[in-house]
């Protein structure tokens, strides 16, 4: 474990940690979120798959590793 890789996050920007964040490519769950969230509903229907839930937002379980 040398280096500390950083990533930007592709929906706001902020650089983010690559190693201990769930949430990557993103900076935060909620980034995550919204990002999932208008792939499933604007440019991918994918049919049977209900992966994000919008109305679930608020609910959303915790994930651990
Ligand atoms: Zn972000």
């Amino acid at each position: 474990m040398t280096d500390r890789q950083t990533i930007r996050c592709p929906r706001c920007r902020q650089e983010a940690l690559w190693q201990d964040n769930p949430f990557r490519p993103f900076c935060s769950q909620k980034c995550q979120l919204i990002d999932l969230g208008r792939w499933a509903q604007e440019e991918y229907k994918v049919p049977g798959q209900k992966l994000m839930d919008p109305d679930n937002l608020l609910e959303f379980p915790n994930e651990r590793d």
